[in-house]
């Protein structure tokens, strides 16, 4: 079965064109700068070069035209959809078969993923127009998290509030964090229980997972909670939002994008929001990009135990996602910090580099540590091959 993969950010549209069972990608790429001037199409095909073809990208749905019509050229049929979704809320605990309800479900918990999820949704349209026979499916990110205990989701607000607003614990790179599940359960030949999986990219977070159930993750009502991101502070005392807007006159709008685009490595270090950029000047002495990478490396550790409390108790832990797959110094720093539980790696596995599924773990360590890079569209296209094959 052949699944198309989309996944349309707020200024961007992923795509991937692979065929479930053997796992070959066909196609794949990334339509960038919607709406801002500059925009470009990155395509890649099997064996092929990397193309970048320069067009006017005004909105999402234009961009979905020309993935068509970049795609109509390959001869791979196309047998079904599947549309990641950043927010699916109470609306999606697991992957639907989009109808006109399902789609509107999409918007209707849109205003908790604006940016994302009015985005998608008209790509949804998009698909629907031009290939009306073949079906589509949302992946919500949040919905392996829909699974998480109610004393760990439920926030101490006004019940009346949380019920009115659905607030509550929604989360993110569920999918992400479901594949690491998977591929760690095959690699371990199903030993490992409790998993702490650390999905550290320009958005990060860890999910807690025990025997294959969700027990907690770190990122909250919106994908801002937790850890210190590239440009995402993370947790901060909620009350300096408050703070902000009564004495430094911030709007509620400048306060969030303070929070979303401004602040995390980006801030600490001043210098960039990639963490490539950040070890390098830290290397070279940089006092701010050492003072990041102990911050993310701080806050990470001091999550991963809340993490395995929630499990009480860990026996693996996987790192994935950009800094998680590449960076050795990130995790080396991350598992130092740990060291007081017994966690230990191994310098020489951690230094190699490589895109398969590898044990770093340290001899004698409490703890199995390993790099699993993951593999979103994978597990979307094994959704849409669940719901429609
Ligand atoms: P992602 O969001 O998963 O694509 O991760 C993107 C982030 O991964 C980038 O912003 C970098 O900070 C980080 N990254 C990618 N490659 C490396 C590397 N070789 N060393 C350190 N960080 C890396």
């Amino acid at each position: 079965m052949n699944v198309l993969v989309i996944n349309a950010g707020s200024s961007s549209l992923k795509y991937q064109l692979l065929n479930v069972e053997t796992r070959e990608v066909y196609a794949k790429g990334n339509c960038e700068r919607i709406g801002i001037d500059g925009a470009f199409i990155g395509h890649e095909e099997m064996g092929g070069e990397k193309q970048k073809l320069v067009c006017e990208l005004p909105n999402h749905k234009v961009a979905a035209e020309h993935v068509f019509e970049i795609l109509s050229k390959l001869d791979v049929k196309i047998d079904g959809i599947g549309h990641r979704v950043v927010q699916g809320a109470w609306r999606f605990p697991e992957s639907k078969v989009v109808t006109d309800e399902t789609l509107g479900w999409v918007r209707e918990v849109a205003p908790l993923a604006p940016l994302h999820n009015y985005a998608e949704a008209d790509v949804i349209d998009e698909c629907r127009a031009r290939l009306p026979e073949v079906g589509n499916v949302v992946v919500a990110d949040s919905a392996f998290h829909m699974q998480i205990p109610e004393v760990a989701h439920r926030y101490a607000l006004p019940r009346d509030v949380v019920d009115k607003f659905h607030i509550r614990k929604y989360g993110a790179h569920g999918t992400s964090h479901r594949y690491i599940w998977r591929a760690t359960d095959h690699f371990t030949n199903h030993e490992t229980h409790k998993l702490v999986s650390c999905h550290l990219g320009s958005g990060a977070s860890l999910c807690a997972i025990q025997d294959g159930h969700d027990m907690d993750t770190t990122m909250g009502l919106t994908p801002l909670d937790g850890l210190i991101m590239g440009t995402r502070c993370g947790t901060i005392d909620p009350a300096t939002v408050c703070y902000l807007e009564r004495e430094g006159g911030y709007t509620a709008d400048e306060v969030d994008t303070m929070m979303n685009k401004q602040s995390g490595l980006l801030a600490v270090s001043g210098v960039s929001s990639d963490s490539r950029d950040i070890e390098e000047k830290a290397d070279a002495g940089d006092a701010n990009c050492k003072l990041a990478l102990e911050m993310f490396s701080y806050r990470a550790a001091q999550l991963i135990c809340e993490m395995a409390q929630a499990m009480e108790g860990f026996d693996t832990m996987a790192f994935s996602a950009g800094i998680g797959e590449n960076s050795a110094t990130n995790r080396a720093n991350i598992v130092r910090r740990l060291g007081w539980l017994g966690v230990k790696i191994d310098d020489e596995k951690n230094s190699v580099r490589s895109d398969e599924v590898r044990d770093i773990t340290g001899e004698g360590s409490s703890v199995r540590v390993l790099v699993v890079p993951t593999d979103e569209e994978y597990m979307i296209a094994l959704d849409v091959k669940d719901l429609l094959g």
